[in-house]
């Protein structure tokens, strides 16, 4: 079987450090690894519009944004194929069908639209587009015969619904669909980074972000500004790391030879947290520790951006590849799924006799 890696993003903003960790980062390096057969990434703007419904202007000017931070982590055309979801009619067409496959209840218990209705503050006025959008999701993973979704902690619940409707429709239908495998970032504190004032996960909807694209100012303006530990006081105060989101950060970005290059007076970060815990380290110096390293992280990615936003041309063309060969891959499915659910009248005509 070929290994089809499926995973995507909503235009709802800007790209965060929070997508980075939790999902770009990994498929730079699954697209890279040569492991694959087949990767794309969905530019997920009809997810988008069902709580954006309102607001098309914004998903429309995130398609360019969206895409120019995916070229600027390393996201290489070549290898990997960018779509846009909208433009792939059957999509919804999938999903039609796999909405048979599923109840209301079982919807409403998906923890995260859960927690999602109650964030957006929907209360009962939930847009039934938006309770169904893991069914969608279903159809954004199965379209293409996805084997591996690299995602973030937040997207175990919509694989779940995936899976089980494979299941169901495989049951039902016969052997048609692959079952999809979820694929979480292995470092702790990546599988969900919490934003920079604290809160749960970074998320564009809550404006606690730091952006791959953000100038230098404003990222340090944002580390200096972090939630910490409310208890630290003082420098001399024992401080704690559970909870500390700079500390978490630093997990999340840290890599061994940071501590050489830019705070060599520590080996490592163990080291530098069991100082903090025992006291005497300031927030300040762990701050700056932190600047240092974001800087140079999302410097580089900053000057690719810069480069593409120069050719406006490549970003457009990347897009219709990318959706041409999506387009391919749905037909295909398309054509398996009707085969299988008896609704390909004019393919085979078994069913024109009396
Ligand atoms: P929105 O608020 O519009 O839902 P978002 O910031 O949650 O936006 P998505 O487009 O929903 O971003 O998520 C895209 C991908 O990034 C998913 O794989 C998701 O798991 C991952 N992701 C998003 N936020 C985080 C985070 N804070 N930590 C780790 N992964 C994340
Ligand atoms: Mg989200």
């Amino acid at each position: 079987m070929e290994k089809i890696i499926l995973t995507g993003d909503r235009p709802t903003g800007r790209l965060h450090i929070g997508h980075y960790v939790g999902s770009l980062r990994g498929r730079v390096q699954l697209q890279n690894s040569g492991e694959y057969d087949k990767v794309f990434i969905m530019i997920a703007d009809a997810q988008a519009l069902t709580d954006n419904f309102d607001n098309p202007d914004k998903v429309r000017s995130n398609i360019l944004q969206v895409t120019l931070d995916y070229l600027s982590c390393g996201i290489d055309p070549k290898k990997t194929n960018v779509f846009i979801q909208s433009q792939i009619p059957e999509l919804p067409e999938l999903t039609q069908f796999y909405l048979n496959l599923v109840t209301v209840s079982r919807l409403e218990r998906n923890p995260t639209i859960k927690s999602e209705i109650q964030m957006r503050g929907f209360d009962r006025a939930i847009p039934a587009g938006f309770l169904c959008y893991p069914v969608s999701q279903a159809a954004d993973i199965t379209f293409c015969k996805a084997t591996t979704v690299p995602v973030g902690e937040d997207q175990i619940p919509m694989l779940e619904q995936a899976r089980e409707i494979v299941r169901t429709f495989n049951r039902i239908y016969g052997e048609t669909l692959v079952e999809p495998e979820i694929l979480l970032p292995e470092n702790e504190a990546s599988l969900r980074l919490p934003g920079t004032d604290g809160k749960a996960k970074m998320s564009k909807s809550l404006g606690n972000c730091i952006y791959l694209s953000d100038e230098p100012e404003v990222i340090k303006q944002k580390i200096m500004t972090m939630y910490t530990d409310p208890l630290h006081i003082q420098v001399s105060d024992p401080g704690h790391i559970e909870g500390n989101t700079v500390f978490t950060y630093l997990d999340a970005f840290c890599r061994p030879d940071d501590f050489e290059r830019f705070l060599p007076e520590y080996a490592n970060l163990d080291e530098l947290k069991a100082h903090y815990q025992k006291g005497g380290l300031g927030d300040v110096k762990v701050k700056r520790f932190l600047n240092a390293i974001m800087q140079d992280t999302l410097g580089e990615i900053r000057a690719r951006r810069k480069e593409y936003e120069k050719d406006l041309d490549y970003v457009y063309d990347v897009l219709v590849e990318g959706t041409k060969v999506a387009r391919e891959a749905g037909k295909e499915t398309m054509a398996d799924v009707k085969r299988a659910m008896k609704i390909d009248y004019f393919d085979n005509t078994d069913w024109l006799k009396l």
